[in-house]
């Protein structure tokens, strides 16, 4: 992967980022999403934010290798503090970190968001949690999609702020559209799980040591729900 192929997952990112963007790559790594984008057309403005300085050092190379520092802001910071308002960012990519740690940089950051923003964010697990913080924040989910490359599942989520919008315990923990769209790719991720989940719960049974009741309780309410997705009868409960 490099500024000018991208993986499968960053390309799936790339396509969710409106034309013309003013773009704030957020945990920006190697800066090859915005550097590719703006390589390509596809957005006016960028910021590659980045905490750790090795990889914003390589960010900063990217983009300086590629002749773009006039369009594209390297900035060393904690999550959206690499945002300023006279950026007028109009999207925020946050990709590849968990989905808890997504969701504590938006809710650190929240004094950087306008509220106009589109976010796209693609959490490495962690789905469930950062979907609430979208519920409890305003956010409306517009778009979702599950990938796969190689042996790995990613999400992607597209949200923007609307007017107040509800989603159930299943939707948090599905995606309310994915579980509509029921994607190839969506159930075969689902069936991963479900295997998963129960070789776990196989392997508590044995277990001498008991994992606390509650956990044993999620774990199993977890694989039902999972089950009844894949038979379908799970959009009846929703
Ligand atoms: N976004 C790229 C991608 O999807 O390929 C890079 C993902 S990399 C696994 C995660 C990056 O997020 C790391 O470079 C890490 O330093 C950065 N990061 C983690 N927490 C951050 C924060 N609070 N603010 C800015 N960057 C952060």
């Amino acid at each position: 992967m490099n500024e000018n192929t991208l993986s499968i997952r960053l390309e799936r990112v790339a396509a969710h980022v409106p034309a013309g963007a003013r773009l704030a790559d957020i945990g920006s790594d190697h800066g090859y999403l915005p550097v590719a984008l703006m390589r390509r057309g596809l957005i006016s403005a960028a910021v590659a934010g980045e905490v750790a300085s090795t990889p914003f050092h390589a960010a900063t190379r990217t983009v300086r290798d590629n002749d773009l520092l006039q369009r594209i802001s390297v900035r060393l910071a904690d999550g959206l503090a690499a945002i300023r308002p006279e950026d007028h960012i109009t999207a925020i990519s946050l990709c590849g970190m968990g989905g808890e740690t997504i969701r504590d940089i938006l809710d650190n950051g929240k004094a950087h968001l306008s509220g106009a923003e589109r976010l796209i964010l693609q959490p490495n697990g962690g789905e469930q949690p950062l979907r609430l913080w979208l519920m409890q924040n305003g956010y409306r989910i517009l778009n979702e999609e599950v990938l796969q490359e190689g042996r790995f599942h990613y999400e992607i989520i597209v949200a923007e702020r609307a007017e107040s919008v509800t989603y159930s315990e299943l939707e948090l923990y599905f995606g309310p559209l994915q579980m509509r769209t029921r994607s190839p790719a969506f159930l075969a991720k689902w069936q991963h799980k479900l295997r998963h989940k129960r070789k776990t719960l196989a392997q508590l049974a044995h277990a001498q040591q008991a994992l606390p009741d509650a956990k044993v309780q999620e774990l199993t309410q977890q694989a039902r729900w999972i089950s009844e997705l894949l038979a379908f009868d799970i959009l009846h409960a929703v």
